[in-house]
């Protein structure tokens, strides 16, 4: 006779027979006790929760205990830790994005060792900002007058709105409202910046008489967003910073004239008194043009200043290759406006990000400097010939490792892709190495390479094989790692297997 969904849940153990158990009593002698007993209570929780849902069968207090200890377990291991990353995708937001040059680990190691000059200019023996450190590299190297870097990029957006859109209406192209991974939309973030969003064009095509016609007196912004990792192709069009510089100069000259003569047909002058700005969210933001990618490219920050953006804002952690943070550049006397917003203070940096982000500026004052020396870059740019010897090394140690008859490895050219939500059209050449099964499957080792491991190792699946991208290989530790790992899947198997010979026997 089966046992009803009622029996188990009525067998399922107390929590106080459960902390009474001599298994669990020991971790107390490790963990507070407040810790253990809501421990107790979750796993009691969610197992009941299973039984329900018919997911789980019967449970006894061993096994209950067994989940306990695993979970206090995971406590004392650190949960953000080093992965592996052989999925091919360079800037991959899910494995913390662009790994830090070496001179951006310095750095950050540097300050957070001892106390640093966060707010204090020695030349001036005197308080200084934090906003200094990072603000003539960035100009330097985009053209722009002025900049400040934020937490991020949704937080530059966000802040970029609030200041200079909120109140006012900001006009934005259907085919440029895009969702970002990660829930970032742009409506929702002008909704919480108090801007009115006027969506103009269709989603294919937007021409500028479709901005010109939006335009009110209560035009605040013509904003553009970069499409991330969304492209149309065919029968499509937008409109250009360029034309959308000059649209908006025209705009304030007409208002300035309907200013001097006191004909406006506002009903309050405020909105009549700011001029309309052309504002880009760039995303990937790019510092250099990456020949190797042809037309494909990203335009960098400088061209989008140049074609006459007022303001520009792009990620610290995607084509950029530094920390997370957001940066905004534009003219001096906007950035100056955003320095003062008590948003400015919210979203500040931090002393570690401040000192990667201003390292890894200082690699881009030589453009071959930042190409080999930004892990981001160099992984973008490197020739395939290289990733193939990356992968002949890691199938030969695989070759030489793995124990006889479980599998076949060998290495195929394969597409990565830059990440990020930039370069989407991209096919970037790449090597990998193919493991074809034998014994186990790839299912089941993915599982072991991920969680089975201190250091979980992401490939790819392919048609019942794993494939490892050699171009997202940054250490040659990692072939280490990665070879042991395939090993010890395999060993593990034939242990196993030994073991239940002995006992069919
Ligand atoms: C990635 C991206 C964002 C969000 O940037 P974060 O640095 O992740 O906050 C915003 N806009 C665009 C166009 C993006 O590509």
């Amino acid at each position: 006779m089966t046992k009803t969904t009622h029996d188990m849940l009525r067998s399922l153990p107390k929590i106080e027979e459960i902390l009474r158990s001599t298994r669990v009593e020991s971790l107390l002698e490790r963990l507070p006790r407040p810790l253990v007993a809501d421990l107790v209570r979750d796993t009691v929780e969610r197992t009941r929760a299973e039984i329900l849902a018919g997911t789980r069968g019967e449970c006894d207090s061993e096994t209950i205990i067994d989940d306990v200890i695993a979970h206090a377990l995971a406590l004392e291991h650190p949960s953000l830790r080093r992965v592996i990353n052989a999925s091919g995708v360079i800037v991959h937001t899910n494995l913390g994005r662009s790994v830090l040059a070496d001179a951006a680990v310095e750095a950050v190691t540097s300050v957070a060792r001892g106390y640093s000059t966060l707010e204090y200019n020695p030349a001036a023996l005197a308080r200084g900002s934090r906003h200094d450190h990072c603000e003539k590299l960035i100009c330097a190297l985009t053209g722009a007058e002025a900049a400040i870097a934020v937490n991020n990029n949704a937080a530059a957006v966000m802040m970029v709105l609030t200041e200079f859109a909120a109140g006012g209406e900001a006009i934005v192209s259907r085919g440029e409202l895009v969702e970002i991974g990660g829930s970032f939309r742009v409506p929702d973030i002008m909704r919480l910046s108090n801007a009115d969003m006027v969506e103009v064009g269709t989603t294919n095509k937007t021409h500028i008489p479709d901005y010109e016609h939006a335009l009110t007196d209560h035009t605040a912004m013509l904003l553009k967003v970069h499409p991330s990792n969304y492209r149309m192709i065919g029968f499509t069009e937008s409109v250009g910073l360029h034309d959308l510089h000059t649209l908006a100069n025209r705009e304030n000259a007409r208002r300035e004239q309907a200013w001097e003569h006191g004909v406006t047909d506002s009903r309050d002058t405020e909105s009549i008194n700011r001029d309309v700005l052309v504002y880009e969210d760039q995303g990937s933001g790019a510092f250099v043009r990456l020949a190797c990618f042809g037309s494909y490219a990203e335009p960098t920050v400088a061209e989008s200043l140049d074609q006459g953006a007022d303001l520009v804002s792009f990620s610290g952690d995607k084509l950029l290759g530094g920390p997370q943070a957001g940066i905004i550049v534009g003219s001096k006397h906007l950035i100056d406006r955003l320095k003062k917003n008590p948003l400015a203070r919210v979203l500040r940096l931090d002393k570690m990000t401040l000192a990667a982000l201003e390292a890894t500026l200082r690699l881009y004052l030589d453009e071959q400097c930042a190409l080999s020396e930004i892990p981001t870059l160099r992984m973008l740019s490197e020739p395939a010939e290289a990733v193939w010897k990356r992968a002949e090394t890691l199938m030969a140690a695989l070759e030489q490792s793995l124990p006889p008859r479980c599998a076949t490895v060998s290495v195929i050219p394969e597409i990565a892709r830059a990440g990020g939500g930039a370069l989407p059209m991209c096919d970037i050449d790449t090597y990998a190495v193919q493991v074809t099964f034998l014994r186990g499957n790839a299912l089941d080792c993915e599982r072991y390479l991920v969680a089975g491991r201190p250091i979980p190792i992401i490939c790819r699946l392919k048609k019942e094989t794993l494939l490892c991208d050699a171009r997202t290989l940054v250490d040659p530790y990692e072939i280490t790692e990665i070879t042991a790992a395939f090993t010890e899947y395999f060993t593990r198997m034939d242990d196993q297997t030994t073991r239940e010979d002995h006992i069919g026997k």
